[in-house]
């Protein structure tokens, strides 16, 4: 029922996020007209190169987007990723098929990126021209912080 509200594994991927994804995506669960599901978050090196292989991803470690890090106040390295993946969260599972559902909610993202004084760019349509049939890859479920509004 709305408003949504982060389960406990979603928060968990999410606190893997940098600051502003976090905030965002905080605000975009709050706005959403359908539930969602945090799918990835941080991905460190195992994971990433076993998407690589698997094809599920085109970056080898440390090249997505999911790879990021911070430096924390003890000098650590910390997550803090710049995109998660999410998906629509209907009868406790997600229907990959129903694009238009992602699409909606990539959007929801965008609006509450665009409140904040943020960009974000969404995997189906990755030049940002509004179209997604010029992109040779479609990945509906991933949005990125991409830097400050103009
Ligand atoms: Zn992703």
């Amino acid at each position: 029922m709305r408003p949504y509200a982060f389960g406990s594994r979603s928060r968990e991927k999410l606190d893997t996020c940098c600051e502003e994804m976090v905030e965002i995506a905080e605000l975009a669960i709050r706005r959403t007209p359908v539930d969602f599901t945090i799918v990835h978050g941080f991905r460190g090196e195992d994971t990433q190169n076993a998407l690589f292989d698997s094809g599920a991803s085109r970056k080898m470690w440390p090249e997505s987007k999911h790879n990021y890090v911070t430096v924390g106040p003890d000098g650590k390295c910390l997550p803090a990723s710049l995109a998660i993946d999410f998906g629509p969260w209907v009868n406790g599972g997600i229907p990959w098929e129903e694009t238009h559902m992602f699409a909606l909610i990539a959007g929801v993202f965008a609006a509450c990126a665009i409140e904040r004084g943020y960009r974000v760019r969404w995997g189906g349509d990755f030049d940002g021209d509004g179209l997604s049939s010029d992109q040779t890859l479609l990945d509906f479920g991933h949005v990125e912080y991409a830097g400050i509004s103009e």
